[in-house]
C-alpha cells in the first residue's frame, strides 16, 4: 500500500498517528494532513468501500477494524496484526512457524487461518480426524458441502467409499488419520488455485510430523500432485511407492473416491494400490 492510500485510510479514520505491532512508539508515523490525500477521500465512504471490496480484503477489513476501534478510543497510535502487516508491505500473509504446534494447537491455528480467499466462503475450517498415532494416513484434497458443515473429512458418498476401502483391508475409519491438503472447502467446488495450493500445506506438513503414520494414502490427482509436488498425471503417479522427502514416509498414490464411484472400472486398479500401500507397512 503507497504512503498516500495508508494516510487517505487514516485520516478518513481520524487516527493521527500509527506504528506496526513491535515497533516502538517512536517508529509512529504521523499522518500527513496533504491536499492530495484530502482530494482522495473527498468522498471516504463510496471511495473506501469501493477499495475495500478488493484485492487483499482481509487485510484491508482488519485495517479498517484496527484503525476504527484506534479511531474511537482515546489512543493516538493503533497496533495492526500480521495480516495487516503484510498488507501494508504488499505481501502474502504468511503462516508462522509450525514447529512446536500440537495437533490441537495446530487445529486452532487452522480455524483461524487467513492466509488465502478461501476464509471468506467458508463456513468452518475441517482439521483432520482419526487416531493421533494412527499407522495409516489418508490424505484427500479439500472438504466437501457435508465435510464443511461437520467439520470433518470424508463424510459423503466418497467419505463412505473410502470407509469401504479401508474395511476391505481390515482397518476401521477410527483406526487411520484422515486430512486434506486444503482445510477449507472450495466454492462449487471449483478446482483449488496455486495460491490455495501454496499456503495450506504447511498445515499438512505439521501434521504429518506429528501423527508419523508408517503409510500415507495420497486420494486423487490434487493431493497426489501436491504432496508429491509433481505435475503427472495419476496414471503416472499411481502403483509406485514414494517416499515424503522431510520424514522418509512411504506414500502411494490412488484414484480419490469420487472418481471411482464415476468410474468404476477403475476399483481394481485402486484395490491394487491399497495392497501396495498395505505391504509397506511391514516391509519397511
Ligand atoms: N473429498 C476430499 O478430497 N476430501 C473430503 O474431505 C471430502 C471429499
Amino acid at each position: 500500500m503507497d504512503a498516500a492510500r495508508r494516510n487517505a485510510y487514516l485520516k478518513a479514520l481520524s487516527i493521527q498517528q500509527w506504528r506496526l505491532r513491535g515497533e516502538p512508539a517512536s517508529n509512529a508515523i504521523q499522518v500527513a494532513a496533504s491536499a492530495a490525500v484530502d482530494t482522495d477521500l473527498t468522498d471516504p465512504a463510496s471511495t473506501m468501500s469501493t477499495e475495500l471490496l478488493t484485492g487483499k480484503q482481509v487485510a484491508r477489513e482488519e485495517l479498517d477494524a484496527t484503525l476504527m476501534a484506534s479511531s474511537s478510543s482515546e489512543e493516538s497510535s493503533s497496533v495492526v496484526s500480521d495480516a495487516v502487516k503484510a498488507e501494508l508491505e504488499n505481501k502474502p500473509v504468511a503462516i508462522k512457524d509450525l514447529s512446536q504446534f500440537d495437533l490441537e494447537q495446530l487445529a486452532t491455528e487452522v480455524s483461524q487461518c487467513v492466509a488465502c480467499e478461501l476464509h471468506k466462503t467458508r463456513k468452518q475450517t475441517v482439521f483432520g480426524v482419526g487416531h493421533e498415532k494412527a499407522t495409516w494416513m489418508i490424505i484427500g484434497e479439500a472438504p466437501g458441502a457435508d465435510e464443511e458443515n461437520e467439520g470433518k473429512p470424508f463424510l459423503a458418498v466418497s467419505g463412505q467409499l473410502l470407509n469401504q476401502m479401508l474395511r476391505a483391508i481390515g482397518l476401521a475409519r477410527e483406526e487411520v488419520y484422515i486430512a486434506n491438503v486444503l482445510k477449507c472447502r472450495l466454492p462449487n467446488n471449483r478446482e483449488p488455485k496455486k495460491s490455495e495450493l501454496d499456503s495450506c500445506p504447511p498445515y499438512l506438513q505439521r501434521q504429518i510430523e506429528l501423527i508419523q503414520p508408517k503409510i500415507i494414502l495420497l486420494l486423487g490427482r490434487v493431493a497426489a500432485q501436491t504432496v508429491l509436488q509433481s505435475d503427472q498425471p495419476m496414471a503416472k503417479l499411481r502403483a509406485k511407492v514414494h517416499h515424503h522427502p522431510d520424514f522418509n514416509i512411504p506414500m502411494v498414490a490412488s484414484y480419490h473416491p469420487a472418481y471411482l464411484l464415476r468410474a468404476p472400472r477403475e476399483k481394481r486398479k485402486a484395490w491394487e494400490d491399497l495392497q501396495l500401500a498395505r505391504q509397506q507397512i511391514f516391509s519397511e
